[in-house]
């Protein structure tokens, strides 16, 4: 908690961590725009960087620009991790008494900022950001739509609908986060399984700012199926459901040809209609099939149980590099 006893909350410090990979791009407007929310506002701020494992010219423009704030910190990851680990990277250092986690592209809109201050400042402990509208077209549209719907429905209503990663944790609520040691890291999810007070900001979530987004097709469906199978055993639960219904159609189906060889027996019928070949064909291939697609689910989740138990770190840290000042002595 903070050293303030839990007295007033002015003064109170503000970190906002924000992951950047392969961002050269956007990096002089977020500055730009990140410069103006703290100038504009009468609480202390600290940014902190975390380049992702850049390629082209982020971490330069990074360390070139973060020395127009009086509190910043930088870290540079030996990799790229993905946005997950970074965001715990970023939030594993953050001083602040409450911490802002918010994407690098400028499509969580840093002027929004203030207004999660205020509903942490009103009592809430998780603030959640919630879109009212998506900048994306396309199949990013349908795909993130269809998502937060399954998601929403499989978790049992755990994470408002549309939000992300954008939001205020406070302090105590983060070292709770960060006590988690699960590797498949979904952050939007375990905000919301930590509990406390949560309150929900509406913005209009805007374009990217510049460059490509950084999380394709496959990666965001990894993404996606991990958080799914983090919090739900709802495809195990349906593939036991399949498996008994098809058992029960057997039956029914065996219960028939004996009731057709009873009937035969007391000269109901005079024939039975063997089944052909493709009959029989057809029903091993589609059985063999469902076989080995329930098999791949039951792997997947046994390959989530090995990725954990090797317990590996979500990130590593190359580099460190921190203003002079920190905390909130001297503003
Ligand atoms: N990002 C990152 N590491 C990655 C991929 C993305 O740090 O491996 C950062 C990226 O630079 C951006 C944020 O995470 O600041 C969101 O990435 P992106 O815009 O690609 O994701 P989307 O908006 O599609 O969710
Ligand atoms: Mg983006």
């Amino acid at each position: 908690m903070g050293d303030d006893g839990g007295g007033s909350m002015a003064g109170r410090m503000v970190s906002v961590v924000v992951p950047l990979y392969d961002e050269e791009a956007v990096v002089g407007s977020l500055l730009d725009r990140l410069a103006a929310v703290a100038d504009e506002s009468p609480d202390p701020y600290e940014f902190v960087f975390v380049d992702d494992g850049s390629q082209d010219g982020t971490f330069a423009a990074l360390s070139a620009g973060v020395r127009r704030f009086r509190r910043w910190q930088l870290l540079r990851l030996s990799r790229n991790f993905g946005q997950q680990g970074a965001f715990v990277a970023g939030m594993s250092v953050a001083a602040g008494d409450a911490i802002i986690c918010m994407d690098g592209d400028l499509q969580d809109p840093p002027e929004v900022i203030p207004r999660l201050v205020e509903a942490w400042r009103g009592g809430a402990r998780v603030v959640i950001a919630q879109r009212r509208h998506r900048a994306e077209r396309g199949w990013r549209r349908l795909a993130f739509a269809a998502f937060h719907r399954l998601f929403h429905r499989l978790s049992g209503g755990l994470m408002p609908m549309d939000s992300g990663t954008f939001g205020l944790v406070d302090r105590e609520v983060a070292a709770h986060l960060l006590r988690l040691s699960e590797r498949a890291y979904f952050f939007p999810g375990l905000r919301c399984w930590v509990g406390f007070p949560q309150a929900v900001v509406g913005y209009e979530r805007a374009a990217r700012a510049g460059g490509r987004p950084k999380q394709g097709f496959g990666r965001l469906m990894n993404y996606a199926w991990d958080a799914l199978t983090s919090f739900s055993d709802a495809p195990l639960r349906l593939i036991t459901g399949a498996g008994f219904a098809l058992s029960a159609l057997g039956c029914l189906y065996a219960l028939g040809l004996v009731a057709i060889r009873v009937c035969q027996f007391f000269g109901g019928f005079k024939s039975v209609e063997v089944l052909g070949f493709t009959t029989v064909a057809v029903a091993v291939f589609t059985l063999a099939g469902v076989q080995l697609f329930c098999l791949g689910v039951v792997g997947q989740y046994l390959a989530k149980v090995y990725v954990e138990v090797k317990r590996r770190p979500l990130y590593i840290v190359e580099s460190a590099q921190a203003s002079e000042a920190r905390g909130t002595q001297g503003t």
